[in-house]
């Protein structure tokens, strides 16, 4: 779309610094050549204002490929003209454009910060087409952000589809089986089988609405909260799952927590770090959930003494769908969305979220909040 803008805006406006051939134009293919053909006062004309302000890199050829004028965006965007990897494509691409060639590709510049440029080459052709092509056009436009971005949605989909998939299908085992069954034992073993699927499809799709709910929470949903109070709502909740294992849960609560945060997300984020120390905790263990505040903000920090986190997968575990130990949380019902849910809430209100653990004797989580959190 912003490049076929670009193609309009520059056929338009260059279609002026075309008709100006008097000038001689740079030498076909001579990258490092200064565009000599650009004509006087078109740098301070209002085509050259406007072709400046284009975040899109702009550079046009004459007939011969020789370059007759860049944008300040293609000077910043090119490696050099002289020797670079794209610097050196252009002028190849304005070449071929002149002789009548139009191109599109994707390159990537070289070096630690590398970029994914997209580079458009196209043939300009006279206002009248009555002597065919008078010049080329590139155009260059930095997609790195874009391409980023594209490859996190592609990633998710497929994990969601992948996630969403397993129980899906183990549902429609279990019912062909549940169909041919007559022994109620079975039956019974079946059908409550096809139960924590559904329940496993269910935890998926609420953590997903969850995470879609937070990424796209507005800022008027912001209230002056009593963290203490929701934490004891949140270890009220989870304290039935816990006495089922025989875990105890300590609420250890400092100096009166207030903050301006979202509800739902303080809720969510306590929710399922309180869970996460239950469900990896062995029966019996031991849970610590503590909460204070002083100058620099809020503290709220769940600790137990369950199964740990591997070193090496410390890291990790804030990813989305990021599971230690994937037979281990199909047991536990984890969907693997938790602590991302719990990084979005706390980075959304300006904080900070560590997790310290040491495999076979627990996990710390500690996040901190700004006493000034505003939800992004
Ligand atoms: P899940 O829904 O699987 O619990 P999370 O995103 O909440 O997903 O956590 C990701 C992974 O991190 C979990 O699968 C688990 O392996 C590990 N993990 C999270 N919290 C703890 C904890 N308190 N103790 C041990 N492992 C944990």
């Amino acid at each position: 779309m912003l490049l076929t803008a670009a193609l309009v805006i520059v056929a338009l406006g260059l279609g002026f610094l075309l008709g100006r051939r008097g000038a001689p134009g740079a030498p076909a293919g001579d990258a490092g050549a200064e565009p000599t053909g650009a004509p006087a006062g078109l740098v301070d004309s209002h085509e050259g204002r406007v072709l400046d302000v284009i975040p899109l890199g702009i550079v046009v050829a004459d007939e011969n490929g020789g370059t007759v004028y860049r944008n300040t965006t293609a000077d910043a965007l090119v490696d050099s003209w002289v020797d670079g990897v794209v610097g050196r494509l252009v002028v190849e691409r304005l070449v071929a454009a002149a002789a009548g060639g139009s191109s599109s590709e994707q390159v990537r510049t070289p070096g630690s910060s590398s970029h994914i440029l997209q580079v458009v080459a196209r043939p300009l052709q006279s206002d009248d087409g009555s002597v065919g092509v008078v010049g080329a056009v590139v155009i260059l436009e930095d997609i790195t952000e874009r391409s980023r971005q594209e490859s996190v949605r592609r990633d998710f989909v497929a994990n969601v589809s992948h996630e969403l998939k397993t129980p899906i299908g183990a549902l429609s085992l279990l019912a062909e089986t549940l169909a041919a069954e007559t022994d109620p034992d079975v039956v019974g073993r079946l059908s409550a089988r096809i139960e924590t699927e559904s329940q496993r499809v269910g935890s998926i799709i609420e953590d997903l609405l969850d995470l879609s709910r937070i990424e796209g929470e507005s800022p008027d949903r912001v209230e002056l909260l009593d963290l203490a109070g929701l934490a004891a709502q949140v270890v009220e909740r989870v304290l039935p799952i816990a006495e089922q294992r025989g875990i105890g849960i300590r609420l250890e609560v400092g100096s009166g927590a207030h903050l301006e945060a979202s509800r739902n997300q303080m809720v969510s984020m306590m929710r399922n770090l309180v869970e996460n120390a239950v469900k990896y905790s062995d029966d019996g263990g031991k849970v610590t959930v503590g909460l204070g505040s002083d100058d620099d903000g809020v503290r709220f920090e769940v600790a137990d003494e369950g199964i740990g986190v591997p070193e090496r997968d410390i890291e990790r575990v804030f990813e989305r769908f990021y599971r230690v130990d994937r037979a281990r949380t199909r047991e536990t019902g984890g969907t693997g969305l938790g602590l991302s849910i719990v990084r979005n809430v706390v980075h959304a209100h300006g904080g900070r979220v560590d997790l310290s653990s040491t495999e076979g004797s627990g996990t710390t989580v500690l996040v901190r909040l700004p006493a000034g959190a505003a939800v992004a």
